[in-house]
C-alpha cells in the first residue's frame, strides 16, 4: 500500500495498532487503519432434471481451460443468495432456483471463503460468454476430476455425491484447506 485513500498521504506504517493482535496498514497523517480481510466467493452447484451438474470450461485465467463450477466474488452491499444468481446468471444466462447452502470451503492461505448453494434449473436455456466457453451437464459418474479448476470445486462435487450415497449426514459441510 503505497497511499492513503482516505487522505492521500504516503506515509503508511505496517504496524500492530493499539487494542490489535495483527499487523495493519495505517496512516499516520490521518491515523486511518486498513483493514484486509478475506473475500467470498459465491456460486452454485446446479442440477438438471437428469440430476447431472453444470460445469462450465473457463475462457479466463486462472485456470484458463478447466471445468470450474459458476461462481465468483461477492460484491459490496450484495446478499450472497443474490450474487451467487447473479454470477450464474453471468457466466451462463441460465435462470436457477437456490435450494440451500451446500458448502461452505475456507481457504486461509488463499484469503478466500467459499459458499455455495445447490439449485435447479429452471428451464433449459444457456449461453455461452467470454468466461465461459463450454458449458456441459456431467453425471456424477462422469465428473471430469483431473481437470477441474480449483480443489474448492472438487470438495463440493464430492459432498453432493456422499450426500446422494449417505442421505443421513449432515446436509451442510463445512471445510478448511491450505489450498
Ligand atoms: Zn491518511
Amino acid at each position: 500500500m503505497n497511499f492513503c485513500s482516505n487522505c492521500g498521504s504516503s506515509h503508511i506504517d505496517f504496524i500492530v495498532p493499539s487494542g490489535d493482535e495483527r499487523k495493519r496498514f495505517v496512516c499516520s497523517q490521518c491515523q486511518t487503519i486498513f483493514y484486509d480481510n478475506p473475500r467470498m466467493i459465491v456460486g452454485c452447484i446446479i442440477e438438471n432434471d437428469d440430476q447431472e451438474i453444470m460445469l462450465c470450461r473457463r475462457g479466463i485465467e486462472p485456470r484458463l481451460g478447466f471445468w470450474n463450477l459458476p461462481c465468483g466474488f461477492l460484491e459490496n452491499d450484495e446478499k450472497i443468495e443474490d450474487g451467487a444468481l447473479r454470477e450464474v446468471k453471468e457466466e451462463t444466462g441460465a435462470e436457477v432456483k437456490l435450494e440451500g447452502l451446500h458448502i461452505v470451503y475456507n481457504l486461509p492461505k488463499a484469503q478466500q471463503v467459499y459458499l455455495i448453494f445447490k439449485a435447479k434449473m429452471q428451464s433449459d436455456y444457456i449461453k455461452l460468454t467470454p468466461e465461459s466457453t463450454e458449458i456441459t451437464f456431467f453425471s456424477l459418474k462422469e465428473i471430469p476430476w483431473e481437470e477441474l479448476a480449483f480443489s474448492s470445486n472438487a470438495f463440493a462435487i464430492k459432498h453432493l455425491i456422499d450426500l446422494k450415497e449417505n442421505p443421513k449426514l449432515n446436509s451442510l459441510s463445512i471445510g478448511s484447506f491450505p489450498f
